[in-house]
C-alpha cells in the first residue's frame, strides 16, 4: 500500500480549504470529516456504513494516522478505494494534504468521501479541510464528560455520534449529562447513538447522511 506522508504547511489552510470545498460542491461530493479520540470507533463505523451503502453509493476513504496503514488496508478489503496518510507525528489533517489526497484518489462525481482524521479531540476541529460535514464521535467508555472538556470539538460538529452503545449496561455513563454538555455548546447537531458491534443505530445515521 502506498502511503502519503504529510508535510505540514502552516499558512494558507483556509484558502486551500476553500478550494477543496468548491471541488466537493462542483462534483456533488459529500466529504465527512470524522473526528474523535483514538479508539472511539471511527474506522469501525466507516466499515459499518460501507456494509450498508456500498451497493448503492460510490464511497472513498482517506485515513489519517500518525503511522501505519492498518486502517486503510481494512477498508480496501471491503473493496473500497482508500488512501492512507501518515502525518509523521502530526496530530491533525490539514487542507493541503486533503487537496493532494483528493487528486490522488481521482474522485468521481456523487461520491461519499469519509476523511478519518487523526485520533485526537483537540486540534482537528481548528483545521478547516473544506469538508461538507464535521462528524464527532464520542464512545461510551470515554465517559459522559467529554462535551464539557472538549468544547471546540462539540461546538464545531454538524453531527455527533455516541458509539459503543452496547456497553451502556456495563459502564456508568450518564446520558442526560452527556446531552446537557452537548446542548450547552451546540443546539443544532443531531446525535445518533450507535453500536458498530451490533449495528444498532447505524442505519438511521446512514439515512441522515444520504438524505440530509
Ligand atoms: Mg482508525
Ligand atoms: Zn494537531
Amino acid at each position: 500500500m502506498e502511503i502519503r506522508i504529510m508535510k505540514e504547511i502552516m499558512e494558507g489552510n483556509d484558502k486551500l480549504a476553500g478550494e477543496n470545498r468548491k471541488f466537493f460542491e462542483d462534483n456533488n461530493i459529500t466529504a465527512v470529516n470524522i473526528m474523535a479520540s483514538p479508539g472511539a470507533g471511527k474506522t469501525s463505523l466507516i466499515m459499518n456504513i460501507i456494509g450498508i451503502l456500498k451497493d448503492q453509493k460510490k464511497i472513498s476513504v482517506i485515513e489519517g494516522d500518525i503511522a501505519s496503514s492498518i486502517d486503510a488496508e481494512k477498508i480496501e478489503k471491503e473493496g473500497i478505494t482508500a488512501l492512507q496518510i501518515n502525518t509523521g507525528g502530526g496530530c491533525h489533517l490539514d487542507a493541503n494534504v486533503i487537496k493532494l489526497s483528493v487528486e490522488d484518489l481521482a474522485l468521481q462525481k456523487d461520491t461519499l468521501l469519509f476523511i478519518e482524521n487523526v485520533g485526537n479531540l483537540i486540534c482537528p476541529s481548528a483545521f478547516d479541510l473544506g469538508e461538507t460535514l464535521k462528524m464527532v464521535i464520542a464512545s461510551v467508555p470515554e465517559g459522559h464528560d467529554k462535551p464539557f472538556k472538549y468544547i471546540s470539538m462539540f461546538e464545531a460538529a454538524d453531527v455527533i455520534v455516541l458509539s459503543k452503545k452496547d456497553l451502556l449496561p456495563y459502564i456508568d455513563f450518564d446520558k442526560e449529562a452527556f446531552y446537557k454538555g452537548i446542548r450547552a455548546v451546540n443546539q443544532k447537531a443531531p446525535v445518533f447513538e450507535i453500536s458498530s458491534k451490533t449495528g444498532e443505530g447505524v442505519k438511521e445515521l446512514v439515512d441522515w447522511l444520504v438524505e440530509g
